[in-house]
């Protein structure tokens, strides 16, 4: 029996990770969960699940779930970060599902594997924001870090069994999002609906448009360097509209392996707490027949420069991705309360970036410090040009 705790319950991940345990109780038992605001679901979930322990965002939120509890449901609430951090370390757990979206990740991340938690991650900025420190502590506390998102458990599976001076180079694909085949101009006029129709995935808001802005690949790009050791020149992007190959990899003479099946996150999220078991679960079949095509092409990185700076901040190193990726969030935000047009998202996030000094192998701290600052220059930059 795996004793599973989830940070971000709530979210579109998590809920799909409950779907995952719920089908099957005799593996998993869920011991804690950790939410934001979202107390009628997390309710829902303590009642199902029943774990221990939960964490909710802040004071009013934990009040809140203490009220609406039966007194049948014997259940610890913690609350804001410190819950947080509460929650990752548990003693009773064995894995950690890392499934809050955005920086708000590292943290409790971080203090999971001090814990000695094996991770399950979905958290991309975890890698994004500070690699080289989760990536070497993971080492140090010999905890297994599984990836969750879809291209990264795809490479993860091709590259079972291999070594890595096998491998020439990693493909991710890309769906390309609602706008693959828009005009220059017509981007100038995308509305926030049509950015958060995306064609195959279900995903949460932010993510859904990072993928619209291929912002999403960018980062996925940095976190593949730190999950599989490979420097960026060896990291290509695929655009694959179809979403059937979840991402590929290249080996030395010239063989490929791709990993392909129907796009649902359940998958990844089932294999990273299996692994390396693979268990049955009641999703339809892959039918390559009714599928059609597959088609495979270069990304456009003028239409989308997201892509182009997410390289280009990898390569810089040091703060400069702790830089993109908060700038993006900032910006993500402020293109959801309508404050600026989808087009202004990457000339936002250059601005910022072309302030930035970053700071090379930085500390846990300069990663907040770089974090922060990143956020109010964002903040600045929009409230100028609303
Ligand atoms: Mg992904």
């Amino acid at each position: 029996m795996k004793k599973i705790t989830i940070l971000g319950s709530t979210g579109s991940i998590g809920c799909s990770a409950l779907d995952v345990i719920g089908k099957n109780p005799e593996r998993f038992q869920v011991v804690a969960l950790a939410a934001g605001k979202n107390i009628a679901l997390l309710k829902k979930q303590i009642e199902k699940f029943k774990p221990k322990v939960v964490a909710v965002s802040a004071k009013e939120s934990a009040l809140q779930l203490r009220d609406s509890l039966t007194t049948k449901d014997k259940v610890k609430i913690f609350y804001d970060q410190e819950g947080l951090k509460e929650i990752a370390s548990l003693p009773s757990a064995d894995v950690v599902i890392s499934a809050i979206s955005g920086s708000a990740g590292l943290i409790p991340t971080l203090a999971a594997i001090e814990a000695g938690k094996d991770i399950a991650l979905a958290n991309k900025e975890t890698m994004v924001m500070a690699g080289e420190i989760v990536t070497g502590r993971a080492i140090k506390k010999s905890v297994k870090i599984i990836p969750v998102d879809s291209e990264h458990s795809a490479i993860f599976q091709c590259l079972e069994g291999q070594t890595s001076k096998n491998l020439r180079r990693i493909i991710l694909t890309a769906s390309g999002g609602p706008f693959l085949d828009f005009t220059g101009n017509e981007l100038k006029k995308v509305s926030l609906s049509q950015t958060l129709r995306h064609p195959n995935w279900k995903m949460g808001k932010k993510v859904t448009i990072d993928s619209a802005s291929m912002m999403n690949k960018g980062l996925e790009v940095i976190e593949a360097k730190w999950f599989f050791n490979v420097d960026f020149s060896h990291i290509d992007v695929l655009i694959h509209p179809q979403s059937i190959v979840h991402s590929m990899v290249e080996f030395v003479d010239g063989a490929f392996l791709a990993q392909m099946g129907i796009p649902d996150m359940k998958l990844p999220i089932a294999y990273a707490l299996t692994y390396p078991e693979r268990i049955i679960n009641d999703l339809p079949s892959l039918n390559l027949v009714k599928t059609g095509n597959l088609e495979f092409r270069n990304p456009d990185i003028k239409k989308f420069p997201c892509l182009g700076l997410a390289y280009a901040a990898g390569i810089c190193g040091g703060t400069a991705p702790v830089v993109l990726n908060a700038a993006d969030e900032i910006a993500v935000a402020a293109f959801m309360e309508k404050k600026i047009r989808f087009i202004d998202l990457p000339k936002i996030i250059e601005t910022v970036l072309d302030l930035h000094h970053s700071i090379n192998t930085p500390s846990l701290e300069d990663i907040l410090q770089a974090d922060l600052w990143a956020r109010r220059e964002t903040s600045k930059i929009i409230e100028r040009i609303m």
